[in-house]
């Protein structure tokens, strides 16, 4: 199986499983859109793509450069997808409806992740949900509110060393390395899985006075290495783009926190529901991880609007279930 191409393995999955045609064709779509923005965030400092926008997005957000760009690629790919629906951006305030009543599928999307490492030549990514359109009808706003459980389709590109599609469509997770002479595709990480145990743990250190009481306990037992309550040492990755932690916790195991904090209580936290959340939540799911706001399962949280937040704890189903189970002490509606 290695060294397949997308589009073979697609079709040699369509006749094991069921998979409907216009998602494993909208797959091959995504995947390259996502070739044209890598390519974008390949020019470095060559294309003046590196700086800031002049504008900021719906959440008060200084866009760079790429943001606009990319995000603008992926509408160009989508907009007028036969497949697609409604469009619903990270950097758009609201959904795009495309009025096609036949398109089965909504395309949700965060068109750069870690657009603040752009500059730094670190690893940025893309990320992606589909979920079903209401057939018979033209997309409504809030058809995009569906809870994660309902995507159809998870994946992101990881524009890193190497550029990487990983996805899901409900059997397993897959990872595609991009062939730079070539320009295809390939399967290089079939099934990935996260073990249940690790001793790697990711967070911003920087918000620790923040937290809430159940991750400065989970994190204060981690320091205390092999003399504390786990009895073993823990090691600490910090990257700052969402995209690359997740890739981290699918190849290496581990575990990533962006919890809730005093700060961003009434936001509901800081990354996105429907973006961010959702899409990584599945894969570290199908991957045996496990995707936990603390209180409760990320893919079952019911959205009410487009760019919620989430709080969001992710990785290791061993460790996942230790905050879990720190939660499990105090009140879910505090
Ligand atoms: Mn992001
Ligand atoms: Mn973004």
């Amino acid at each position: 199986m290695q060294n397949l191409e997308l589009k073979s393995f697609l079709e040699q999955h369509e006749r094991e499983h069921p998979l409907p045609h216009q998602l494993a064709a909208l797959l091959l779509d995504i995947a390259d859109a996502c070739k044209q923005v890598g390519r974008e965030v390949a020019y470095g400092s060559l294309k003046g793509n590196m700086g800031n926008a002049a504008s900021a997005n719906s959440q008060g957000e200084q866009q760079k450069t790429l943001d606009v760009l990319s995000n603008d690629i992926f509408l160009q790919h989508f907009q007028h997808h036969a497949a697609i629906a409604g469009l619903a951006s990270e950097e758009m305030e609201h959904a795009l409806v495309t009025g096609q009543e036949n398109a089965p599928y909504l395309l949700l999307f965060d068109p750069l992740d870690g657009s603040s490492n752009v500059n730094l030549n670190l690893s940025v990514g893309s990320i992606f949900s589909v979920l079903p359109a209401v057939p018979g009808r033209a997309a409504q706003a809030e058809d995009f509110l569906q809870p994660g459980t309902r995507q159809q389709l998870a994946a992101y590109a990881l524009y890193g060393t190497s550029t990487m599609l990983v996805f899901t469509l409900g059997f397993g997770v897959y990872g595609f390395t991009l062939n730079p002479d070539s320009g295809e595709f390939l399967l290089t990480h079939a099934n990935m899985r996260i073990a249940a145990d690790t001793s790697e743990f990711a967070i911003n250190m920087s918000n620790q006075r923040y937290w809430q009481p159940p991750v400065q306990r989970y994190i204060k037992d981690c320091l205390a290495g092999s003399t504390g309550p786990r009895g073993k040492d823990f090691n600490m990755r910090w990257v700052a783009t969402m995209v690359a932690e997740v890739h981290r916790l699918l190849v290496r195991g581990g575990v990533f926190l962006y919890p809730l904090d005093s700060r961003s209580v009434g936001k509901g936290g800081r990354l996105r529901l429907l973006y961010e959340g959702n899409p990584m939540s599945w894969l570290v799911e199908q991957a045996g991880g496990q995707g936990s706001t603390g209180h409760r399962r990320i893919l079952e949280v019911e959205p009410t609007s487009l760019h919620q937040r989430v709080a969001v704890v992710l990785g290791a189903s061993s460790e996942v279930g230790l905050v879990r189970e720190y939660y499990s002490f105090t009140d879910p509606t505090a």
